[in-house]
């Protein structure tokens, strides 16, 4: 199948295209080759997406819920009608291979209908006094909001934010990743499809500090919701600050991975690995440290290493890979300077370690007995590479998990209850899964502590985040 799609930028109801504007390569990770042109957004475009989304405001916001609904699950049904479409184009510019990319315009669509289905219950609140007053707390949108959003897993990050932020009341301006044009276009698409109103949303791409300064620097936008990493959230956080605009950060992680030995573990081996290199290991929520109790430790390394030598890796689009190249040309390079470093520093390399000749491929790796000075123990690695420490107890277990800055996800694998309990009060995390991965979904908050950020997205949560809470006092 052949990339084909036309990459504009939608912006006041319309579709713009090259037309004089600078262009960016967009390149297949698979074979390093650059496969179309992106025309990136002007001063005069960013000017345009603000002043339409702030005629669009009052209207949108005005209208009645069922058709904000209506349209939202119009959205959803166009991405499923046009899901394995939408996924070719996913995996000729990002590489995940296409059963999981067709699965992402799936979680898009989801998205889209389950806060089609929010937007009716919200409700506010009457606090009734006996003296007879009686005061309304109502939730209003926050205004128009301004979206920036990652090339890891662009459709569903775009529509977690876009749907959430739609079915509030609120305009948007969304500027996704320049590496995956064709699958975010497909989202804008999906709305023009489904009737949205000019102006209530736009898609620009462009240089991303440019397009953020630009944006972030306008007292239209009123709220200002990222994906990325921890220094560009910190950098963007600088620039909301001038104008006061809300935010939420959803930043990067470095989960742990707690295994008691009490566990089953050929059963424990066969449910991680395979999370472990799901989307080459580029997920914030991917299961990174893995501390093992060191009864089991050893076996569980061996276990690790022969399921990470079988892991078929290749092209996306061919059938029986399960692991695609890295997304884009800067991820090789510094995965394969952080397992130099671990080896340096004394870490066992028990499988892969080494870049893939065309393309952006890395080779799914295992590192065991990690020193805890190596970078990788430390740093977000955002791709396939799996790190290993045996530990004691449970004391030792939780030092270990909390020990980094990073709070996004966190994962342990025990039968016993009691200890079970402890693990998900005391790891510092916005979301433990225990004894499996499951641990995002449409209808629950998503969302880090610490340096993973602040705010929530999904579940009731990720509607507020696009609300004001306003109370009037009837005297
Ligand atoms: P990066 O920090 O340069 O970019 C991360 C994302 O932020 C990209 O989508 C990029 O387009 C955007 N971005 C960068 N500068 C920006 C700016 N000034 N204004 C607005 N947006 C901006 O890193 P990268 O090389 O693209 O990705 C590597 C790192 O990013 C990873 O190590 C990981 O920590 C982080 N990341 C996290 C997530 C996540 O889901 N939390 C997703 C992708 C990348």
């Amino acid at each position: 199948m052949t990339y084909q799609t036309d990459l504009k930028l939608f912006i006041d109801g319309a579709w713009a295209a090259g037309e004089g504007r600078d262009c960016h390569d967009v390149i297949n990770p698979a074979t390093a080759e650059t496969i179309a042109q992106l025309p990136l957004a002007t001063k005069d475009d960013l000017d345009r997406a603000l002043d339409a989304a702030q005629r669009a405001y009052p209207d949108w916001r005005g209208l009645d819920v069922e058709k904000r609904a209506s349209i939202l699950h119009k959205a959803a049904s166009y991405l499923k009608a046009n899901a394995k479409e939408i996924g070719a184009l996913l995996t000729q510019e990002q590489g995940k291979p296409i059963k999981e990319a067709i699965g992402e315009v799936y979680g898009a669509a989801q998205m889209f209908d389950w806060y089609a289905e929010e937007a009716k219950r919200n409700y506010g609140r009457t606090l009734v006094r006996p003296t007879g007053q009686r005061s309304i707390v109502l939730h209003q949108p926050v205004g128009v909001v301004a979206t920036f959003t990652p090339w890891n897993f662009p459709i569903y990050l775009l529509a977690k934010k876009v749907a959430a932020a739609l079915a509030a009341g609120c305009t948007v301006i969304s500027k996704p990743p320049e590496e995956t044009p064709g699958s975010t276009g497909a989202v804008a698409k999906a709305l023009d499809e489904a009737g949205i109103p000019k102006g209530v949303f736009q898609l620009v791409h462009g240089v991303p500090d440019m397009v953020s300064r630009h944006l972030i620097g306008s007292d239209i936008v009123r709220k200002v919701s990222f994906t990325g990493s921890v220094p560009v959230g910190k950098h963007l956080m600088g620039l909301a600050a001038d104008n006061l605009q809300r935010l939420t950060l959803e930043l990067g992680g470095h989960a742990p991975v707690l295994i008691f030995d009490d566990v089953d573990l050929e059963k424990t081996l066969d449910a991680v690995v395979p999370q472990k290199f799901r989307n080459a290991g580029q997920v914030c929520v991917s299961p990174t440290r893995f501390y093992v109790q060191e009864g089991i430790h050893d076996a569980f390394v061996k276990g690790f290493a022969e399921r990470t030598k079988q892991v078929q890796v290749g092209n996306g689009m061919e059938d029986g890979t399960q692991m695609g190249p890295l997304a884009n040309g800067r991820r090789p390079e510094a995965i394969e300077a952080l397992v130099d470093d671990a080896k340096s520093h004394g870490a066992e390399l028990m499988a892969g370690g080494t870049r893939g000749d065309n393309g952006f491929f890395f080779q799914p790796t295992l590192l065991a007995n990690v020193p805890l000075e190596a970078k990788i123990m430390n740093d977000e690695p955002f791709g396939p590479v799996a790190i290993t420490r045996p530990f004691k107890d449970l004391d030792e277990a939780l030092h270990q998990a909390n020990r980094l800055p990073y709070g996004l996800a966190a994962f342990a694998f025990t039968e016993n209850l009691r200890r079970a309990n402890i693990l998900g009060d005391e790891i510092e995390a916005g979301m433990v899964g225990i004894n499996g991965f499951a641990i995002s979904g449409a209808d629950s908050p998503f969302g880090g502590i610490k340096d993973s950020g602040f705010g929530s997205e999904g579940g009731k949560e990720g509607l507020e985040t696009y609300q004001v809470v306003k109370a009037i006092h009837m005297q």
